[in-house]
Order: C-alpha cells, then sequence, then structure tokens
C-alpha cells in the first residue's frame, strides 16, 4: 500500500496495519507526514501543521 508525501510527491510505503493518525516520515524529503484516512483511502499530511487551523 502506498500513498504519496503532500511535500515532494514522491511515494511513501505504508505499513499494512497503518491506522489513521500514524506518524511515517517520508524516505525522500524526510519530512514527518500523518495518515489520514479518506474516502477509504489513506492518503498523508505534513504533521508538522498540527496545531495551526485547518479550517474545520
Ligand atoms: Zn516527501
Amino acid at each position: 500500500m502506498k500513498a504519496f508525501c503532500p511535500v515532494c510527491g514522491g511515494e511513501v510505503e505504508l505499513p499494512e496495519d497503518v491506522m489513521p493518525g500514524e506518524l511515517l516520515e517520508c524516505q525522500s524529503c524526510g519530512a514527518t507526514l500523518e495518515v489520514y484516512e479518506q474516502e477509504s483511502a489513506f492518503k498523508l499530511r505534513e504533521a508538522e501543521e498540527i496545531g495551526e487551523d485547518w479550517g474545520e
């Protein structure tokens, strides 16, 4: 299972037992990424942005 890094656009391999909220590191750019679920698919966002206003 793979997802795309929002920072560099590189592919990031997801563990088979990945859970939303889990933090992964992009092997390409070193960014810390948070896993989230959207439309039954796992996607990644920059974990460093946690704490900012997401406009919810
Ligand atoms: Zn990256």
